[in-house]
């Protein structure tokens, strides 16, 4: 992508609704995007805005639900715009799914992350944020806190008008809040982060557990759906058999990641900090800017988990090892 699509001033709210779109034109979403942008349709009242990139971070596929009375937009992302939605519900307080939330009349969060949402104190201590990062995350994401941000819990049903509604799925584990969403009558499930990349889930937030995230992978097997939609560039999965194959995979990460943590006890690498940098989450050699941020925080939470669980100890010294 181009520098200007992330920055400040970001084509999105100036293009023209159908600049760029492929398939179908402004009455396809009726949201402003950016060009090089496909709309793609997933049921009569659904449609995915897929970016150039295919969704890939920073770069994220929101859908678009218009029913009778209201047009709801779920999730913001970099190129698109939240300013033309009745509401907007964001699957959790990520930057790279609230660009410009603050721009849409009406926007919903779980209570659980709500904070996040509308204080920025809260939302750079849930991800840890370093004070001089935020200012640059501001800016790419067009990001700023929306204190009239409103909640919901699980269960909660968004009604669009027309038979059109939207019912709110808790699945915790990225974040204490994220949520999914069922669409009716389409039959479209939004699974937000729970993105089936075979990168695996992320679950390096301060609330963020491991428990929760596999609690979260064992109701996403039980929803059935006609098409399965998640917030990056995998999917959408119109076959059951396809998404719970993508799902394995993705899940398997946590297991693969939790036997890379015990192995390293077992060789004697004892905490979470002698574990970065070698191989848990990021392969070493090419890593992003906040991996190892991530990976500390990932590790941390796998020996809080084994030791929850009785597989290793926490010893005096800070040290961890097998029970
Ligand atoms: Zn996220």
């Amino acid at each position: 992508m181009t520098n200007e699509s992330g920055g400040r001033g970001a084509p999105v709210g100036e293009a023209p609704a159908t600049s760029g779109t492929r398939g179908e034109g402004a009455s396809g979403a009726g949201i402003a995007v950016a060009d090089g942008t496909e709309i793609l349709r997933l049921g009569p009242h659904t449609v995915q805005l897929r970016p150039e990139n295919g969704g890939k971070y920073p770069y994220g596929n929101p859908l678009v639900v218009r029913g009778a009375d209201r047009t709801a937009m779920l999730d913001a992302c970099l190129h698109t715009s939240p300013a033309d939605a009745d509401l907007l519900l964001v699957s959790h307080y990520h930057e790279d799914h609230t660009v410009d939330a603050g721009l849409c009349p009406e926007v919903w969060v779980h209570e659980r992350d709500a904070e996040a949402v509308r204080t920025e104190a809260v939302f750079a201590s849930a991800m840890e944020i370093p004070d001089d990062e935020i200012a640059g995350l501001r800016e790419m994401f067009r990001w700023s806190p929306v204190p009239e941000a409103r909640s919901f819990a699980d269960g909660h049903v968004f009604d669009l008008g027309g038979g059109v509604r939207i019912t709110a799925l808790h699945l915790p584990g990225h974040t204490p809040g994220h949520c999914g969403f069922f669409i009716e009558p389409d039959n479209v499930v939004f699974l937000g982060d729970v993105d089936l990349s075979s990168f695996g889930p992320l679950y390096s937030d301060e609330e963020s557990t491991i428990a929760d995230f596999r609690a979260t992978l064992d109701r996403c097997a039980q929803i059935e759906a006609e098409v399965y939609a998640a917030a990056h560039h995998k999917g959408p999965y119109w076959d059951r058999a396809e998404y719970l194959d993508a799902l394995k995979v993705f899940a398997d990460v946590v297991d693969r990641r939790e036997n890379a943590v015990l192995d390293l006890v077992r060789d004697g690498v004892r905490t979470a900090a002698d574990m970065v940098g070698r191989g848990v989450v990021y392969r070493p050699g090419r890593r992003p800017e906040f991996a190892d941020r991530v990976e500390l925080s990932t590790c941390q939470k796998h020996l809080d988990d084994l030791v929850e669980r009785g597989v290793l100890v926490a010893e005096t010294d800070g040290g961890y090892a097998v029970a």
